[in-house]
């Protein structure tokens, strides 16, 4: 007998035969003699639906309000898959965040997970219950309903897996695993049998929505063992964990795109000690996450400043470089929405040279403009055009012969 958590995504349990067949899933593991906790999210598309309405009834929604209402849309599926699991003959209970013990800090819409009181579980489990936990939320020292982030119930399924000590950690999803890249993108992308943490945790801030970086964020600090899988099949998918046979033999492992950032310029700036360390500053105070930097320096004694952010916190960056540009001397910031990053990730970059030309020679090729270049040990990630992203993506995938990994 084993303990496991599973997860199951938008798209599993995306309507009523979909959650009856997550429940008969549920079922065959109770046969063979585990305990299962099920972790599961909104049917899809329901948490844009609930953001779009309460966008619609005021501009700027309250932070508290909204994860009021996004709670709302893991709520039903946990009763929904527990009321299958009867349906079936299975005694299963449904908890909610705060039900289930997840206490987080204080920040709404992307609370971090400060403790988990597993008490409540553990006494169900024993009782021979499924436990059908709530994704996404969890509550605050205050009482207050709290969400951990979009994708964030990736979150608290290895949350709970290392809560609950338990032996198995699986996430369900619409598509096998984890591939070289997104595969509604490029046809040929290939499925990785395994992938190391550090890797799927660039792929995954990278844009990569198959995993929520801060999920694999805990699970390399934990050692959460886990499983990228499809619902809809037997087959068995990806293991993400520390070490991989592969390593540092393949070169590049993934092609990342994230279609969600902005390109933010502050252009004439004085060229003087001080000018970055105010703008930067400010953007920190203001909790708007910078990525790529940039700086070039002009003859006349300017510079010109360049850096992607979120999209949803470009308001909020301008917002904060307004009185900044009046501290320093003066400056213009002007934001352009449609960018796209693209980022190459794999650990055998380490130790091996010629990655950045066959990636500048694969784009220069297609006829694609690159705006921004930042590098790090395991990634390099560079900005387009929006409208040349996926082109961007396919013939990266081709130049890295990742059709073939
Ligand atoms: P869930 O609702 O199950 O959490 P998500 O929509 O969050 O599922 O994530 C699964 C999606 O991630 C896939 O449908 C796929 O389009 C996308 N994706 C992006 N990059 C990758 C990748 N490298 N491997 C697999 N899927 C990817
Ligand atoms: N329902 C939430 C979202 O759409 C959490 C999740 O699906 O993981 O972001
Ligand atoms: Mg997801």
């Amino acid at each position: 007998m084993a303990r496991i958590v599973q997860k199951y995504g938008g798209t599993s349990v995306g309507d009523v035969d979909r959650i009856k067949n997550v429940a008969r899933r549920i079922k065959a593991m109770c046969d063979a003699g585990h305990e299962m906790v099920v972790v599961v999210s909104a049917r899809s598309g329901v948490t844009n639906e609930l953001l779009a309405r309460a966008r619609a009834v005021c501009a700027v929604p309250s932070e508290r309000e909204l994860d009021m209402l996004l709670a709302t849309g893991e709520q039903e599926t946990i009763a929904l898959t527990a009321m299958a699991m009867h349906g079936i003959g299975v005694p299963a209970v449904s908890y909610t965040g705060a039900q289930a013990g997840i206490f987080t800090d204080k920040v709404h819409t992307k609370a971090k997970i400060k403790t988990i009181n597993a008490k409540p579980i553990e006494k169900d489990l024993k009782q021979g219950n499924v436990v059908i936990v709530a994704g996404f939320q969890g509550i605050n020292e205050e009482g207050q309903i709290t969400t951990l982030g979009r994708g964030g119930s990736d979150l608290t399924a290895i949350a709970l897996a290392a809560a609950l000590k338990a032996d198995k950690c699986e996430i369900f999803t619409d598509v096998d695993g984890v591939y070289t890249a997104d595969p509604r993108v490029v046809k040929n992308a290939c499925m990785l049998p395994e992938i190391s943490y550090d890797e799927m945790l660039e792929l995954a801030s990278s844009g990569s929505k198959v995993m929520q970086s801060r999920s694999v964020e805990l699970a390399k600090k934990y050692g959460v063992v886990f499983e990228v899988r499809s619902s809809f099949n037997q087959n068995p998918g990806t293991i993400v964990k520390e070490e991989v046979a592969y390593m540092e033999k393949v070169v590049v492992r993934g092609v990342a795109v994230d279609k969600d950032q902005a390109k933010v310029i502050v252009s004439n700036i004085a060229d003087k000690p001080g000018s970055a360390a105010k703008v930067f500053r400010a953007l920190s105070d203001s909790n708007v996450n910078v990525d790529m930097i940039v700086q070039n320096v002009g003859r006349h004694g300017v510079a010109n400043l360049t850096f992607t952010v979120p999209q949803s916190e470009t308001a909020r960056a301008v917002a904060a470089l307004d009185p900044v540009l009046v501290a320093i001397g003066g400056g213009q910031v002007t934001v352009h929405e449609h960018i796209a990053k693209l980022s190459v990730v794999g650990v055998g970059m380490k130790t091996h040279s010629g990655v950045a030309a066959t990636l500048f020679q694969a784009l220069a090729d297609a006829g694609i403009n690159i705006e921004l270049i930042s590098t790090s040990e395991i990634k390099i990630s560079i900005v387009i055009d929006q409208a040349r992203a996926d082109e961007a993506a396919r013939v990266t995938h081709t130049a890295f012969k990742l059709d073939k990994a």
